[in-house]
């Protein structure tokens, strides 16, 4: 937050809520560069709302920026505008990616209740729980730039609330574009430390939500400050390419005859790519000038089976590059993008890239869950929005195993790790780390069968279970109870190996390890304890018969009778009360008394 209260109430004061007034308001808000000199500073956000969403009432947004307006008065922000700049500015990239009044009333309120005498309380009174539920959401985030354990802390709160309203994490990517946006007049040290943050938390989150319009916004934004000689360049290069739109064209135009002829009704455009992809590729590739391939979108009207009768169109038009062709529509990627990429020699023997997908999964390509309140749909249709949440639900999962929120962020980091491996197991389709192993296979299947793995086959041959698994492999996990089945262990393990946690990648199979190992030993004890403990917990259960015992003999027949394979585990068991002491001794003083 960059309250400047010094700078005092005079200016702010003066800001105008009522049209048709003073000289100064009226260059006070030519300075604020609204869009028309006549409109008031929230009509622009009504127009781009109702633009969306015609028919809306519009008066609860003029509410919420008069209260917004007087509680943030007197306050500006570094650049030395007017604080209500910036949440009147979070609303507006809320309303242009289309959400909801709600979203933009919360948007309007965002940093009240944080840096005004506004409590959470007079909100909920005055716009209701929902609208409550997400300002505080963000509220607690917002803290994150008060040291680590904060941090930690606020982005547990954060993916918490947004577990019950994913709204939450929408306004705080809008907060935090605004936000980079405005960093300009900060220093150099303080801009880079807050882009490397985004990128490492709130840019993968928003690609896990798939909003791509918002994630190029907040990728260049990030570049601007991180790499600003790149960005520099990169935005040179793209504006001054001669030729380049000519050629464009003239791919779209032969695109669309060849689409014509093979009667697939579709919408063809160029597809540019924002400048963070293109510095991306190019420091990748190691080129030294910018690296970037004409582009083009193929929306096609009709079902998906159209999607691949464009294919055949583009691939009969223009010879496609081997090895380059993705079927993600058969194979959605994680955040439920879907669309057929591939890459074909294109006129004048150059390299063209072509995306083919439909309408519908052009929508969910740009705005991702904010799709379904841009394009809300009868209630019962939104099953695409609840494959997408099940992600954050297993964040939520882990939040409960996660001892404290330091390791919760870290995590969390972990997952939102860019690279990512889909593998087949069990006919299923499974999102994995990089490098995740068959261990982390099984627990994706289960708790349980993540504890009694005990083998795997990686496309049908026997491999450790350490193995790093790759793109496209096929995977078979054995637990304990398929071990009739030809996996017969000498040693059956019970539960997971502490070796496993040496090499597991995901966060959901390490918290696992963790648990059971956390539920199943006392912490301090080991295993030299444990047997001298067992054997004292005998020794003490004899005694109440008055019995003792001369040598370890008799225990050592009755480990052999009941199947453990020495008396230290005999003993064990008898201290983890997985064998009844008082059972124990009465087996032994039977066996003492009857064979002797
Ligand atoms: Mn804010």
């Amino acid at each position: 937050m960059d309250v400047d209260a010094g700078r005092g109430a005079a200016l702010g004061g003066a800001l105008p809520t009522q049209p048709g007034d003073l000289p100064l308001a009226r260059r006070l808000r030519s300075l604020l560069s609204w869009p028309t000199a006549d409109a008031d500073p929230v009509t622009h956000l009504i127009r781009t709302h109702r633009g969306i969403h015609p028919g809306t009432e519009a008066s609860v947004l003029r509410r919420a920026y008069t209260i917004a307006e007087n509680m943030h008065r007197g306050q500006f922000r570094k650049s030395g505008e007017p604080y209500i700049t910036h949440p009147l500015a979070v609303a507006q990239i809320c309303a242009e990616l289309g959400m909801d009044a709600t979203t933009l009333v919360a948007a309007l309120l965002h940093d009240t209740v944080e840096d005004t005498r506004y409590t959470l309380q007079a909100l909920a009174e005055d716009f209701g729980g929902e609208v409550a539920h997400l300002v505080d959401g963000v509220t607690k985030f917002d803290k994150a730039f008060y040291g680590k354990a904060a941090e930690a802390e606020t982005t547990r709160k954060m993916i918490v609330a947004a577990g019950k309203d994913v709204r939450v994490l929408i306004i705080k990517l809008a907060d935090r574009l605004h936000n980079m946006r405005t960093l300009g007049v900060r220093s150099a040290a303080s801009r880079e430390r807050i882009a490397r943050k985004t990128l490492e938390v709130l840019v993968p989150l928003c690609d896990r939500l798939g909003i791509q319009t918002l994630k190029r916004d907040l990728d260049d934004v990030v570049l601007l400050h991180l790499e600003p000689e790149a960005h520099a360049r990169i935005a040179r290069f793209v504006h001054d390419r001669p030729g380049w739109n000519a050629y464009l064209d003239d791919v779209v135009a032969k695109a669309k005859v060849a689409l014509r002829r093979s009667r697939v009704d579709a919408h063809v455009s160029p597809r540019p790519r924002h400048l963070y992809s293109i510095w991306k590729d190019t420091v990748a590739r190691g080129h030294s000038v910018p690296f970037d391939l004409p582009r083009i979108v193929i929306v096609v009207d009709g079902p998906a089976t159209d999607c691949y009768a464009a294919l055949g169109a583009v691939h009969g038009l223009w010879r496609p590059v081997p090895g380059r062709f993705k079927d993600f529509i058969a194979s959605p990627k994680n955040n439920l993008y879907r669309s057929l990429h591939t890459t074909v020699c294109g006129p004048k023997d150059r390299t063209v890239e072509v995306l083919i997908r439909t309408e519908e999964m052009h929508r969910a390509a740009e705005y991702g869950i904010a799709a379904d309140f841009r394009f809300p749909r009868p209630a019962g249709t939104a099953a695409a929005r609840a494959e997408q949440l099940d992600w954050l639900r297993r964040v939520l999962d882990w939040e409960q195993e996660a001892p404290d929120p330091a390791q919760f962020l870290e995590s969390l980091r972990c997952d939102l790790a860019e690279a990512q491996i889909q593998v087949l197991v069990e006919g299923r389709q499974v999102v994995l780390p990089a490098g995740a192993t068959p261990v982390d296979v099984a627990y994706e299947l289960g708790p349980n069968r993540g504890d009694h793995c005990l083998a795997a086959r990686i496309n049908g041959r026997l491999a450790p279970l350490s193995s790093e698994l790759e793109e496209g492999d096929v995977v078979e996990i054995f637990t304990e109870s398929d071990a009739e089945t030809g996996f017969e262990a000498d040693v059956a393990p019970r539960g997971p190996r502490r070796e496993w946690l040496g090499f597991v990648k995901s966060p959901h199979a390490q918290m696992q390890i963790n648990r059971w190992f956390a539920d199943h030993t006392e912490p301090g004890i080991s295993i030299a304890d444990k047997v001298r403990l067992g054997r004292a917990t005998i020794g003490l259960a004899l005694r109440k018969h008055d019995r003792g015992l001369a040598n370890d003999l008799p225990l050592l027949r009755l480990s052999e009778e009941l199947g453990y394979p020495d008396l230290e585990t005999l003993l064990v068991a008898v201290f983890d009360r997985a064998l009844e002491p008082d059972a124990v001794v009465l087996q032994l003083i039977d066996l003492v008394d009857h064979r002797q």
